[in-house]
């Protein structure tokens, strides 16, 4: 990860490797001031950080075996991503940073919000905390610098940012990147890959026949998927997404985001 949490006075800020590196240096190790996670709340450390490796990137890490398997997409067990590596991170830090600002545009973030919370099935589901966490995963996963990134594709990439809870509460889902056709080729096609729908408990993944689900078992990368989503999601969304509450609760997310400050519930 790229990004982990710095509590300060009580506050919760993101820090990213260069700024952990600036506070640290030429302190004495026990000095370090402690980092978190920024989904499971587990403590990380930096890896890498203050040797000059070519073969290593610098990177801040869970303690090793822990969190396991899947019970935070940050965790170093977690296989979701792994298809995602065929598509390479070219952007500059620059381009990547643009490509958030224009995320980041209320009309976009709002979108974006209503597309995400209809894929976890729809009313009373994501709240815009839990939105909010899966925008900070894709940063410190360096979302933002993967060479294909259509702007229709970012809510359906962040579904890949969390564990979410089922209706009942009785299990957590999350979603994988999985290839559809084992080719040989290794460039990435979103043609050849979609999100698939897996279930866990208690952060260990469970197998099991057909379930009925209120979320789609498959995300196809497709922009017309998206367009009919956006679709219902405008006809339904319309009067409440206005009502002043809600305008002024999505703002504070929005602003929290923009200054690295994790939220906590109102
Ligand atoms: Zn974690």
């Amino acid at each position: 990860m790229e990004t982990a949490i710095l509590v300060e006075n009580g506050i919760r800020r993101i820090i990213t490797l260069d700024q952990y590196a600036n506070l640290i240096s030429g302190k004495e190790k026990k000095s370090w001031p402690e980092l978190c996670c920024i989904v499971c709340d587990k403590s990380v450390h930096q890896k890498g950080l203050l040797v000059a490796s070519e073969d290593f990137t610098p990177r801040f890490s869970h303690a090793k075996k822990e969190p396991s398997e899947e019970f935070c997409p940050l965790g170093s067990e977690s296989k979701r991503f792994y298809a995602l590596d065929r598509n390479e991170k070219s952007l500059s830090l620059v381009e990547a940073h643009l490509r958030r600002e224009r995320f980041m545009e209320p009309a976009t973030f709002l979108g974006s919000y209503l597309i995400c919370r209809h894929l976890r099935g729809g009313q009373g589901q994501l709240t815009l905390k839990e939105f909010t966490r899966m925008v900070e995963v894709a940063d410190s996963i360096g979302m933002w610098r993967h060479t294909w990134l259509p702007e229709w594709s970012i809510p359906l990439m962040l579904m890949l940012m969390a564990n979410h809870e089922t209706r009942n509460g009785q299990h957590q889902f999350y979603y994988r990147i999985k290839r559809i056709n084992r080719t040989q080729q290794a460039s990435w096609d979103p043609a050849n890959v979609h999100l698939i729908a897996c279930w866990l408990k208690g952060g260990t993944q469970i197998t099991g026949g057909k379930k009925k689900s209120s979320f789609p078992l498959i995300i196809p990368l497709s922009e017309s998927y998206v367009n009919g989503i956006t679709k219902l999601t405008e006809r339904d969304a319309t009067t409440w997404t206005q009502e002043e509450r809600f305008a002024r609760s999505i703002e504070r997310y929005r602003v929290g985001l923009l200054n690295n400050q994790q939220l906590q519930d109102e």
